[in-house]
C-alpha cells in the first residue's frame, strides 16, 4: 500500500516542485505532531488561519453541537439558518454601525470577488486601485488586483480597468479619481512582507475615495481577526471602510470568509439581475459554528490583550548581527535577512533541527514570517526564539 507521501505526490495536485513534506497527525494549541511523534512549534498559524490555536476545544464544542443539528441545506441566502444569522450579528456588533450587513464566502478570495462585484454594481463604475506587492487571492479578478506582474503574466487576459498604485506614497492618491469604482488595500500588506500603514496614509486614502466617491475596501482577510492585537487592524489608522474583507482567522480552523458592508450597498445584489451573487457553500453551518466560537474566544479569553506584549518579546529576542529588521504589526512579523540565499537553509534548519515552523512571504523572499497562534506563551516564544537564533547561527 503506498503511503500518504506517496499518494500526495502522486496523486494530489502540486504547486511547487519543493513542497515542505511535512507530514502531520494532528495538532493542538501552537503544536503539530508528525507521525513519528515529533512535536513541531507552529510559527505561522496555517498561514493567519490558527490564531486561537489547533482545535481550540470551544470550536470543536461549535462544531460538533452543529454537526448533530443540520450540514448543508441549502444555497446562500435562501433558508433561515441560525449559525449564519447569529455570526452575522455578532460580527457586526464588533464593527462601525454602517458596516451592518454579512456575506459569507468559503474562502478570502472569492471574499474579494465578491466585493468586487458589489462596488461595481454600487458605483456604475469600472476601475479598480489596488497596491504594488498586494496579495488578494488566486481566482481571476483577485488575481487581476494582486500587485505582482510576475504572478500575473501567464494568466492574462486579466479584468481591465485595474491600476496599482505604491503602498505609503502619497502622491500616487491622485490616481484614485471619478472613474475608480473601488481601491482595494491590505490594512496591514501581508505577503508583501508586512508593511505597515505610514501615519496618515490610510486616513488620507479614505479622504481620496470619499472625495470622489469610489468605494473603500480594506482586505482584512490575513491581519483581521486579532492578529494584529485589534479585532480588526483597521481600528489602530483612524479610519473604516466602505466594504471589509475577511477570511482566513475567521473560521478558527473551518473554512470561511466574508465581505461586510452597508445594506443599502449589498442590496445591489437584490435587483437587476436577481441573485447578483451566488455561492452554494457560502455561510455553511458548521463553519459559521466554528466561527461564532472562535469570535467569542478571542473575546471572552482576552486574546488581543496580551498581543502587543508577546510581540515585544519577539522583537527583545530576536536580535543577531544577520536580522536587518524586524516589521510587525502585533503578531503578524517579518524576520528581514540579507537574500533568499540565506533565509532558506534558515527555515530549513529551523524546521527540521528545531522543529520550528515558519516561511517566508510571497513577495519578500528575504523576510522570515512569524506568525503563531495568539496563545502562544512567553515560555514557548523563548522557547522559538532560542531555537531561531540557533539556526541562524549554524
Ligand atoms: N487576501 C489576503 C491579504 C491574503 O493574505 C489572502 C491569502 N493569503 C487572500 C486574500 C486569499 O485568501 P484565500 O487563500 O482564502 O483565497
Amino acid at each position: 500500500m503506498l503511503t500518504p507521501r506517496q499518494l500526495f505526490l502522486r496523486h494530489q495536485a502540486q504547486t511547487s516542485d519543493f513542497p515542505l513534506l511535512l507530514e502531520i497527525e494532528r495538532a493542538e494549541g501552537v503544536y503539530m505532531y508528525a507521525s513519528d511523534g515529533t512535536r513541531y512549534l507552529d510559527l505561522i498559524s496555517g498561514i493567519g488561519v490558527s490564531n486561537v490555536g489547533h482545535r481550540h476545544p470551544r470550536v470543536l464544542a461549535a462544531i460538533h453541537e452543529q454537526l448533530d443539528k443540520y450540514l448543508h441545506l441549502m444555497v446562500y441566502g435562501e433558508v433561515v439558518q441560525a449559525p449564519p444569522a447569529r455570526l452575522a450579528q455578532a460580527l457586526t456588533a464588533t464593527l462601525p454601525a454602517r458596516l451592518d450587513n454579512v456575506y459569507f464566502t468559503n474562502s478570502g478570495t472569492e471574499a474579494v470577488e465578491g466585493a468586487l462585484k458589489l462596488a461595481k454594481r454600487h458605483t456604475d463604475r469600472t476601475g479598480l486601485i489596488s497596491c504594488h506587492n498586494a496579495y488578494h487571492g488566486s481566482t481571476h479578478g483577485a488575481l487581476s488586483i494582486t500587485g505582482s506582474e510576475g504572478f500575473k503574466n501567464a494568466f492574462r487576459p486579466l479584468l481591465p480597468d485595474v491600476r496599482h498604485i505604491r503602498h505609503n506614497r502619497f502622491e500616487d492618491l491622485l490616481l484614485i479619481d471619478e472613474h475608480t469604482a473601488a481601491v482595494v488595500i491590505e490594512t496591514v500588506q501581508g505577503e508583501a512582507g508586512v508593511r505597515v500603514p505610514a501615519p496618515g496614509y490610510l486616513p488620507a486614502l479614505r479622504q481620496r475615495c470619499t472625495e470622489v466617491g469610489a468605494l473603500l475596501i480594506l482586505d482584512e482577510i490575513q491581519c483581521g481577526f486579532g492578529r494584529t492585537g485589534t479585532l480588526w487592524a483597521f481600528e489602530q489608522f483612524g479610519i473604516e471602510p466602505d466594504i471589509l474583507l475577511t477570511a482566513k482567522g475567521m473560521g478558527g480552523g473551518m473554512p470561511i470568509g466574508a465581505f461586510i458592508a452597508p445594506q443599502h450597498i449589498m442590496a445591489g445584489f437584490k435587483t437587476d439581475p436577481i441573485l447578483g451573487h451566488c455561492t452554494t457553500f457560502g455561510g455553511h453551518p458548521v463553519s459559521c459554528a466554528a466561527s461564532l466560537a472562535t469570535l467569542r474566544v478571542i473575546q471572552e479569553e482576552n486574546l488581543l490583550a496580551g498581543v502587543a506584549a508577546k510581540a515585544a518579546r519577539f522583537r527583545e529576542k530576536l536580535v543577531h548581527p544577520g536580522i536587518r529588521e524586524v516589521r510587525n504589526c502585533g503578531l503578524l512579523m517579518a524576520v528581514e535577512f540579507d537574500s533568499f540565499d540565506v533565509l532558506k537553509p534558515l527555515i530549513d534548519r529551523a524546521l527540521w533541527e528545531q522543529h520550528l515552523l515558519t516561511d517566508w512571504f510571497l513577495f519578500c523572499d528575504n523576510s522570515l514570517r512569524i506568525a503563531p497562534p495568539l496563545t502562544i506563551t512567553m515560555e514557548q516564544i523563548d522557547e522559538a526564539c532560542a531555537g531561531l537564533l540557533s539556526a541562524i547561527r549554524n
